[in-house]
């Protein structure tokens, strides 16, 4: 049986540079992970590039059927890897983190194997005849961040293999063991050089975002990196996806039951203790219910466990990292020094081990203020007050990212003609941040490009190809 030890045994780095991986919760060390030079990525490129033709050679019936065994084995070794996403990425075991998030890499591995994509014939009128066929990129590279870890790994690479390319990981230098783990696990079944994994810091996400050799990268992080990745593949006119920051905005129309939606707000902007790119950064409520919906969104904030994650009872954890934590407490101090009101948190314990920042929702805070022009990524959420439901579409439309966004209305048809009119690639009605595997995810504006999941994630792993004739 796969356990947290077993698992740091298969991942242990032997020989070469390594560094000490702590939790963010105790700062007790939970394991060494390698760090790997250019030259060890370049091995590795050369690796998948051999390995390639075998794999796509092999067909979409076999690579599936890989696959679903790939998943099997993450299945048979979840709470193992639910306690080393825990100790290492910080969220709690329980609840919409740890054993949610390997749950979830195991679906969308599934997903990505089962989901058909079939030829499509464009044109057979007796005169033309055109098929267009998706055939694999080559190369991929798979460069993730540290929220959801394995998830995000797997929402990149899964659909690579299923069309039939290798792929070369570079994790988050601040969560490489999960990775390792998880792809460790998955490479109980897979042939050898297909799926690889290179732990590094920015000089390796770089280079493989310029790697002559890679042919596509997915990328899932900053907007600030997302653009660097662009310039630096250039040169080689790499095929991107990039899924970059968002600042989500929910809009809270006045026919709302206050407490019937306060649950779902709550999760919606703080699930993963905000550290999700498609959580609710902001919420606009309108006047006339601002009051009852802060209310009751505290009684359930206040409900709600925040603590080390291996403890059951938690269902909010630390911020993964000290530049993290920076980022809320600054954000914060900025919108308590506007004279905003801090209806709970905004008071981190000095004392307290661990980067914890405590719950905390500010009301009758200005648009402009920091806390809402900027995405926090923490559990700091700002609560901004509107008349007119034209002054909150132009609200949520005033910022350049534009991942998702929700309405929340007792009139669904109503709440739909205000999501159209909002700029975001997801506009959830009553819920946010749910994300389904053959539902396509991807943002707009400098959200990035690309769509993810279902059968447009697959496409978007292939190159296209037309046989004309
Ligand atoms: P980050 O951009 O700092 O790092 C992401 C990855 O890029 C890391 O692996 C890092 O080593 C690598 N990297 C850094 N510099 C690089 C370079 N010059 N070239 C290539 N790779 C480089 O992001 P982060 O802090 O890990 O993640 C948080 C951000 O990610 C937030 O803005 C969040 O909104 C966003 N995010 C977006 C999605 C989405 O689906 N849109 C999902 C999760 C997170």
């Amino acid at each position: 049986m796969t356990t947290f030890d077993s698992l740091l045994a298969d991942i242990a780095p032997d020989t070469g540079e390594s560094r000490e991986i702590s939790n963010p919760a105790t700062g007790e060390v939970v394991g060494r992970a390698p760090v790997h030079t250019v030259d060890d990525l370049d091995a590795a490129v050369a690796t998948a590039r051999a390995a390639q033709p075998g794999w796509a050679a092999l067909g979409h019936a076999k690579r599936s059927e890989l696959m679903l065994a790939a998943a099997d084995a993450i299945d048979a070794s979840a709470e193992a890897l639910a306690q080393l996403l825990t100790r290492e990425q910080g969220k709690p075991l329980n609840g919409p983190n740890a054993r949610f998030e390997v749950g979830g890499a195991s679906a969308w591995l599934r997903a990505a194997a089962s989901t058909p994509l079939e030829a499509e014939t464009v044109i057979d009128d007796g005169e033309s005849h055109a098929v267009l066929h998706y055939r694999p990129i080559g190369v991929v590279g798979a460069i993730g961040p540290w929220n959801w870890p394995m998830m995000i790994s797997v929402w990149q690479f899964a659909p690579a293999l299923r069309m039939g390319n290798t792929v070369v990981v570079k994790p988050s230098e601040y969560t490489p063991l999960s990775v390792l783990a998880l792809v460790s696990v998955i490479n109980s079944v897979l042939p050898e050089g297909v799926l690889q994994v290179v732990t590094g810091d920015r000089e390796v996400g770089a280079r493989l975002s310029s790697h002559p050799d890679i042919d596509k990268v997915m990328f899932t992080g900053s907007t600030a990196t997302g653009k660097a990745i662009i310039r630096s593949s250039a040169d080689t006119v790499k095929r991107l996806t990039l899924e970059l920051g968002g600042n989500d905005a929910g809009l809270v129309l006045p026919d709302v039951d206050p407490a019937a939606i306060a649950q779902d707000l709550f999760w919606g902007a703080f699930i993963n203790t905000g550290q999700t790119c498609a959580a609710m950064k902001r919420l606009y409520v309108h006047d006339s219910v601002y009051d009852a919906v802060v209310d009751e969104l505290a009684a359930v904030a206040a409900s709600m466990p925040m603590g080390v994650g291996t403890d059951e009872n938690n269902v909010l954890g630390p911020l993964q990292n000290k530049a993290q934590f920076d980022i809320v407490a600054r954000l914060v101090e900025s919108a308590k020094a506007s004279g905003a009101r801090v209806v709970m948190g905004g008071n981190p314990d000095a004392e307290q081990p661990g980067y914890f920042y405590p719950t905390t929702l500010v009301a009758d805070i200005d648009n402009d203020n920091d806390l809402v022009q900027h995405e926090q990524f923490g559990p700091a959420l700002p609560i901004i007050r509107y008349s007119d439901v034209d002054e909150a579409v132009a609200m949520a439309n005033g910022l350049d990212v534009g991942l998702g966004a929700s309405v929340w209305s007792g009139d669904r048809d109503a709440a739909r003609d205000v999501a159209a009119r909002i700029e975001a690639g997801t506009v959830w009605i009553n819920s946010h941040g749910g994300v389904h595997p053959m539902i396509p995810f991807g943002g707009v504006k400098q959200s990035g490009y690309g769509l993810e999941f279902g059968v447009e994630g697959l496409k978007a792993l292939g190159v296209p190809q037309v046989i004309n004739g």
